[in-house]
């Protein structure tokens, strides 16, 4: 599996070098040529061109990679080129970062299969590390489909947890509930949520993202 890693700042730097040091091919991509330099005694191929050109992509060989990581933050528009020439290259699976909500809603409709927030992630990382126990988390399973826990709220006190409104109005599937301090992962009708218990559920991203913004409104 080939990797295109573009945009060389230092996000896409550690991506780049740590996808690289994990065996993987790496082919790095920043419109600076020094970006390029720096990071080549790593990776398999380090080029420097402007991603926001279609034409340029293709001649550098990126069109058989099977994913792309875009990093590109500030130059919003070199980020909407650059997610739309990869689309048009046909490259499957654009992992790309972005800076506010709007950029990552736009790159999302542009195709991008993930997008990440490494400030906002990193924040979360380190107030997990310091709460104990944690109102809301989600783990991410892959690029497509994530886990969330959380406490039961207002929305599911006195639902089961068989209701149907987990597959009809979330499309998410609870895997696990915490009730009066003991865990059950096998359930029946009767089992009715109450305040202070914790629900793990299972879904797509987008499902679990959307899920999340109820949950925490
Ligand atoms: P980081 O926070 O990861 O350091 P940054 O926010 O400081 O990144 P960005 O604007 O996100 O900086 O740019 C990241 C990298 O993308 C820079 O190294 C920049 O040279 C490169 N870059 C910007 N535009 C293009 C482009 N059109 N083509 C290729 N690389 C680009």
């Amino acid at each position: 599996m080939t990797y295109v890693v573009i945009g060389l700042g230092r996000f896409g730097y550690h991506v780049a070098k740590g996808l690289a040091q994990q065996g993987e091919a790496v082919i790095a991509i920043d419109n600076d040529e020094e970006k390029a330099r720096d990071i080549s005694e790593f990776v398999q191929d380090a080029i420097a061109l402007d991603s926001s050109d279609p034409k340029a992509l293709y001649e550098a060989g990126i069109a058989d990679a099977e994913m792309a990581i875009l990093s590109i933050g500030e130059n919003i528009e070199a980020s909407i080129l650059t997610v739309m020439a990869l689309k048009e290259l046909g490259i499957k699976t654009v992992v790309a970062k972005a800076i506010t909500q709007v950029h990552g809603q736009i790159l999302s409709k542009l195709g991008a299969a993930k997008v990440i927030y490494p400030e906002m992630e990193s924040a979360k990382k380190l107030v997990k590390t310091i709460v104990e126990n944690m109102n809301y988390e989600t783990i991410d399973l892959s690029i497509t489909m994530k886990i969330a826990k959380m406490a039961v709220n207002s929305l599911w006190v006195g639902t089961s947890i068989l209701s149907p409104i987990f597959k009809n109005e979330f499309d998410v599937k609870p895997i696990a509930y915490k009730h009066q301090g003991e865990w059950h992962t096998s359930f029946n009708k009767n089992d009715i949520l109450e305040a202070g218990d914790i629900l793990v559920v299972l879904g797509n991203s987008n499902n679990i993202e959307a899920l999340s913004k109820r949950v925490l409104m």
